[in-house]
């Protein structure tokens, strides 16, 4: 191996600022679910200008509570992208609901808006609508939700967004999050993603019943707010109640001060991440690949770089480049692996050939390192060598 330096394909970006402003909160009074915590909330919903925010443990949290808050358990029908983490339908069979995918376009790697158009038409012939969309941003770029949205009124489901990838991108001239096509958008702060605050999320809404909801589900059900109480003896204590049936999803004030430092610097991470994905875009453009396409309505926040291979015009596999790269050191990644594939989901009688365009995506793709410090030099090295695996 000629440079055994190891380049990973995602890298938090942590600088002093954001060790000063975790230590600061162990000086302080609240470890846990403290004013960081409301002041990260704030942030978040004036950055992405929607009304309400709540910051949770994760983005597997944030859409656990986002499916029970719009009524999703037992009898409920959730579709989603079959190209996904495992989080996405995860949370669905978690409250107890049934699961089903849909296909991607190979366009934009988002959910197929045909296919989710002709099982909408197929479903309402069978009675069997789904509840609520789970509409999932691929690698940072929204999907076409002024269409998802015009489907879900002409067909009466709610949309979440899975927005792990995607704060800091825009649709339509608005931030992701805005919920302006969409009852809840969910945010990921996992240390890949474009801003970390170690572990965490955030669900945001403007719709203050859910807003509500949500806040109960993410401490126990319960609620010390007066207006949620049940009538209760007067010669009894009863300053809060448990009024539902909700989990421990707070987020700690540390993860928050970490979150509130680098939401300050949002812009800064999308302009870089923006480079160098123009960078791909530029010394990739001869290579027998597939690059991602840029649409005029949406700003990806570009979380991944997804390549796709050419593979009648290459002479190797793409399991071959994928481990020609990794054993020169560049971390390659897979994203993802079709949840319908998965033995778990399999198990539960999904078939192969059902999602022909996920299917082939997966026998294609590779995600190349894309971090806000990825040197120069570091991305020679990833072109050179895929140049070096294609040829
Ligand atoms: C990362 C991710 C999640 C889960 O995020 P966590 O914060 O790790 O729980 C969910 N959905 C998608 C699409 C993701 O990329």
């Amino acid at each position: 191996m000629k440079n055994s330096k190891i380049i990973p394909y995602a890298c938090q970006d942590i600088d002093q600022s954001d060790i000063d402003a975790v230590t600061d909160v162990l000086k302080a009074e609240f470890l846990t679910q403290g004013p960081k915590v409301e002041e990260f909330e704030n942030s978040v919903s004036s950055y992405c200008g929607a009304n309400y925010a709540i910051a949770v443990n994760s983005a597997t949290s944030g859409l656990q509570i986002a499916c029970q808050a719009l009524g999703i358990g037992p009898g409920s029908l959730v579709w989603t992208s079959t190209i996904t983490f495992a989080a996405t339908p995860n949370c669905v069979l978690n409250c107890g609901a049934r699961v089903n995918f849909l296909d991607v376009s190979l366009q934009t790697y988002n959910v197929c808006l045909d296919d989710l158009e002709n099982k909408l038409i197929d479903a309402e012939i069978k009675a069997d609508l789904p509840d609520v969309v789970i509409a999932v941003h691929m690698a940072g770029s929204s999907c076409d939700m002024s269409k998802i949205h015009q489907l879900a009124i002409k067909y009466g489901f709610k949309v979440i967004e899975d927005a792990s990838h995607a704060i800091g991108g825009f649709f339509d001239e608005k931030p992701v999050g805005s919920c302006d096509h969409s009852d809840i958008t969910v945010f990921s702060f996992h240390p890949v993603k474009i801003i970390t605050s170690g572990e965490g999320g955030m669900a945001v809404t403007n719709d203050p019943v859910l807003a509500s909801r949500m806040k109960k589900f993410r401490s126990h059900g319960i609620s010390s707010d007066p207006s949620d109480m049940l009538e209760r003896p007067k010669n009894e204590i009863w300053n809060y109640q448990q009024v539902d049936l909700g989990f421990n999803f707070r987020m700690t004030d540390m993860q928050a001060a970490l979150g509130l430092s680098q939401i300050a610097r949002i812009d800064e991470f999308v302009a870089a991440r923006r480079r160098i994905a123009k960078k791909y875009d530029d010394d990739l453009k001869e290579l027998p690949l597939n690059l991602p396409k840029r649409f005029k309505n949406v700003q990806s926040s570009y979380h991944l770089y997804i390549i796709r291979i050419k593979l009648t015009e290459v002479k190797k596999s793409q399991p071959e480049v994928f481990d020609f790269m990794r054993k020169n050191g560049v971390m390659v990644n897979l994203h993802y692996i079709p949840c319908h594939l998965q033995p778990y989901y399999a198990g539960r009688g999904f078939k192969r050939g059902a999602y022909p365009n996920a299917e082939q995506y997966f026998q294609e793709v590779i995600s190349l390192p894309l971090f806000p410090h990825l040197s120069s030099g570091d991305q020679e090295r990833c072109i050179e060598l895929l140049s070096t695996a294609l040829s």
